[in-house]
């Protein structure tokens, strides 16, 4: 079995000198690749470096709404030349994020915007990253159009209508542990759902820990449990949701 964590950040300062111990337990998992992410410029360059010394691991590069304030001309110039690194395989995470509104609102869509346009100038994906803020970030994207590399909304948590909606705009649907937490219905029907080769699976490391672990800090390996509920959820075997869900997030990265 080759599970994808498509949203991870071993780039995090939580895995300082520990990154090279937690790509042998992602090994041990059956985590056969992973898609670190970054939110602002030092952990791009994080992002990057360790994509580019480590044959299992991609790099997403972007500026978070939590970041927007320092979004500027160089870091347009930034995404334009680290693209062309054959390892660096998107636009993210971008979005909206109404929950914590570290940015004002205008300043998050005026930079949400600009690096879609971006993605679809440079023709790669985007990931987003969304909270409290699903109505804005739709019409957002609606308004902008996905593009023909398409987008993954990273950390899915809704309903099956809005899966539904954003499939539709062109997304894949990526879950993360939350899919395994008890309360999580709504998040769980639309993992039963959905089409299968619409999902992807993800940790969020270090956040977001997937039940059996969770309160604990969250590893990619753990993307193991997140494939395990989805296997359960749909009456399938683990080994067919990470063979799909591996397929489609080779596609979408163009690995
Ligand atoms: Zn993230």
């Amino acid at each position: 079995m080759e599970i994808f964590d498509s949203h991870t950040h071993l780039n995090d300062t939580a895995f300082s000198g520990r990154e090279e111990a937690e790509l042998a337990k992602m090994q041990e998992f059956s985590v056969a690749q992973v898609n670190v992410v970054g939110c602002n410029r030092a952990m791009n360059e994080s992002a990057v470096a360790l994509a580019t010394r480590t044959d299992s691991v991609f790099a997403t590069i972007g500026w978070h709404p939590d970041d927007a304030g320092e979004f500027d001309a160089d870091s347009e110039r930034y995404l334009i030349e680290t693209l062309k690194n054959p390892k660096v395989v998107a636009i993210g995470e971008i979005g909206l994020d109404y929950h914590w509104m570290v940015q004002p609102k205008w300043l998050q869509k005026m930079v949400f915007r600009r690096q879609i346009q971006l993605a679809k100038a440079l023709d790669v994906p985007f990931q987003v990253h969304t909270r409290d803020a699903m109505e804005d970030t739709y019409a957002l994207m609606k308004a902008e159009g996905v593009g023909a590399r398409g987008a993954i909304i990273h950390n899915f948590s809704g309903n099956l209508k809005w899966a539904e909606k954003f499939v539709a705009l062109g997304c894949l649907i990526s879950f993360s542990g939350v899919v395994t937490f008890k309360k999580a219905l709504d998040e769980q029907e639309a993992a039963r759902i959905l089409p299968l080769d619409k999902l992807l699976v993800e940790t969020d490391a270090p956040y977001l820990t997937p039940v059996p672990f969770r309160g604990k800090e969250n590893t990619p390996a753990y993307t193991r449990y997140v494939v395990e509920k989805l296997a359960l959820l749909r009456g399938i075997s683990a080994e067919e949701v990470a063979k799909v869900t591996t397929d489609t997030a080779r596609k979408i990265f163009n690995i």
